[in-house]
């Protein structure tokens, strides 16, 4: 499993979660994709992995309104559209496309 983030940082004005690994690898995520990817069982099937959110439902401005560590691998994230149930461990992120 991967270790922690050394650093998350919003930059909401951007719409950008900006996350720095301990290989000093610094990647940029779209608020707007994390909230796309999320993987909770409200947006993807659990039994078939299909994605039951309707992305084009997901505001171009969604923010992020609050981040709560989960244990020691994860991190949850709440949104601005009221969503508050993905919770993204270090291997997703770490996994996720690096946006600019
Ligand atoms: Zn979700």
């Amino acid at each position: 499993m991967r270790d922690a983030p050394t650093d998350i940082t919003l930059k909401q004005a951007e719409g950008i979660l900006a996350i720095t690994w301990g290989d000093e690898a610094l990647h940029r995520h779209s608020v707007r994709e994390l909230r796309c990817e999320c993987p909770c069982a409200g947006c993807v099937d659990e039994r078939t992995g299909v994605r039951t959110l309707d992305v084009e439902a997901v505001p171009d401005n969604i923010g992020i309104t609050n981040m709560e560590l989960v244990g020691r691998y994860a991190v949850k994230l709440a949104f601005s559209d009221g969503h508050d149930t993905g919770i993204y461990s270090w291997d997703r992120l770490y996994q996720m496309q690096s946006v600019r």
